[in-house]
């Protein structure tokens, strides 16, 4: 017998519904693999009791004929999503034995079609980061190694257990989010795929709030037929987010296999940085060829504004954040430091409940909002965002349908290389990802290739809006010429 473990999702899905195997006897291989890889820490909270009381709920309901879309299928879900009466904590201390008495709209959706929840996954701090060092849970390891090295390596961040828990293959996908990268990034570094879908396709309600303006929620995934399926559970309109969009959802999986042919596909030249890996250079020539030989079209195009995006990025995802976890105080929910009276108490609270990389979000969010500075700095940041999105515009209008572009600047990094003395030299790590977050677009990250040391590294698809099928097609024939990269068991 395979091992469960390794099949796909939509493997799974095909061999749930033929009934070749039982909910229950995938979810317990999928509960097994949890428990023997603690010590890659991708998960926060394990909840094996509800997973198999879910599947034997699955396989009932499959035994009737009445399977969802997505029936006995074991998830993962980040830690920032809440769920009822399981602990969410977005890995703050602040938020200390929080238990949601309600569920986000994307978890009951991934429920309602069936879906098996196996516990929740391992993020930055509040999600602000790119390595999942900032985690009060501590850091998680990628199920990655350079070759013969025993490094341990990041999975990326800030949803860095849910790539981890993929790329080791405990859960056969798992939720994530995205502000400035999220997805992408961990996706790029572990040899999974992560599509960050356009603002508003899915629904933020329930979702642990960084940057309101820019936070969105979607799948990392064994492949990208798996992503199209998740998505499409996850996405829809919800009269809760009045961002989240009213529109259909279409059957992202019939994307799969369409034909790219006379697709115009961008290839940005501000993307080309000096002092880029060979190897970044290599993979991007090599998904160009591989597009063309598909029958698509390139095109070099400027975004000239690109430069200006990360700078941007890092006063808005602040400013937003700032307000945003003016929440947490001591009195509604978490961590509670006592202190001589009420300010006393928020400032003893605060100070201890944030890490250090919150806290400084929190200082940049609102300094850069005060009085004095608003203009010149978030007033700014804001122009600079429209002058990004319509570089994006002029292009799609021109007639290119999807851009392509590296991921990252780099493969995975050890644990503890980056950032210790330069937040700056972590922040780098967004500079592929954060412009499609400040236009609003979708953006989907697909393994292309590895590095000498064989790690893997992925591409990035951008797309207009809402055209997420089109990233559906062109991340196939992607991931078809360069196969799939499935990280050797070490734990
Ligand atoms: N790395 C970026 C940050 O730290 C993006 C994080 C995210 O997308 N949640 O803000």
């Amino acid at each position: 017998m395979t091992e469960l473990t390794s099949l796909t999702l939509a493997e799974a899905c095909d061999r749930l519904r033929k009934k070749d195997i039982s909910a229950v006897e995938l979810t317990s291989a999928h509960v097994a693999a949890v428990e023997k890889a603690r010590a890659l820490n991708a998960y926060v909270l394990e909840t094996p009791e509800q997973a198999v009381a879910m599947a034997k709920a699955s396989d009932a309901r499959i035994a009737k004929g009445e399977a969802g879309p997505l029936e006995g299928i074991p998830l993962a879900i980040k830690d920032l999503f809440a769920t009822k009466g399981v602990r969410t904590t977005a890995c703050s201390h602040i938020l200390d034995n929080f238990v949601p008495t309600y569920e986000s709209t994307i978890t009951s959706q991934l429920w309602r079609d069936g879906a098996v929840m196996l516990g929740k996954t391992n993020n930055d701090e509040f999600a602000m980061g790119s390595s999942n060092e900032t985690s009060c849970f501590g850091t998680v390891q990628s199920p990655w190694r350079r070759e013969g090295s025993n490094t341990p390596l990041v999975p990326g961040g800030s949803s860095g257990g849910s790539a981890a828990a993929v790329a080791a293959q405990l859960c056969l996908g798992a939720t994530a989010t995205d502000t400035g990268g999220s997805i992408r990034q961990p996706a790029a570094f572990t040899g999974t795929v992560g599509i960050k879908p356009t603002y508003g396709r899915c629904s933020r309600w329930g979702v642990v709030a960084f940057a309101s303006s820019l936070d969105q929620a979607g799948p990392i995934t064994k492949t990208v037929r798996d992503a199209a399926i998740m998505l499409r559970s996850m996405a829809g309109p919800d009269a809760k987010d009045t961002t989240c969009v009213d529109r259909p959802v279409p059957d992202y999986e019939a994307a799969i296999g369409k034909s790219v042919k006379g697709l115009r596909i961008g290839i940005p030249k501000e993307y080309r940085l000096d002092g880029m890996p060979a190897e970044i250079e290599k993979i991007w020539q090599q998904g160009c060829d591989w597009l063309k030989s598909g029958g698509a079209e390139l095109v070099d195009v400027s975004l000239p504004h690109t430069k200006y995006a990360l700078p941007a990025y890092y006063i808005v995802a602040p400013a937003e954040a700032s307000s945003n976890l003016a929440r947490y105080d001591g009195v509604r929910y978490g961590l509670r430091a006592p202190g001589r009276d009420i300010t006393d108490m928020y400032e003893k609270t605060r100070a201890e409940g944030f890490g250090a990389e919150v806290r400084r979000r929190v200082m940049i969010g609102t300094y850069v909002l005060s009085a004095g500075y608003y203009d010149a700095y978030y007033l700014r940041a804001q122009q600079v965002r429209t002058l990004i999105k319509r570089d994006f515009e002029q292009c799609f209008e021109a007639g290119v349908h999807a851009m392509l572009t590296p991921a990252t600047p780099s493969a995975a990094f050890g644990i503890g290389e980056k950032g210790g003395a330069d937040p700056v030299e972590m922040y780098l790590n967004d500079v592929f990802t954060v412009t499609v977050n400040m236009a609003g677009l979708p953006g989907i990250a697909v393994p292309a290739g590895s590095d000498a040391q064989g790690l893997p590294l992925g591409l990035q698809l951008i797309g207009r809006p809402f055209d997420e099928e089109t990233l559906f097609s062109l991340g196939e024939v992607i991931e078809r010429e360069a196969g799939r990269f499935v990280a050797k068991s070490w734990w």
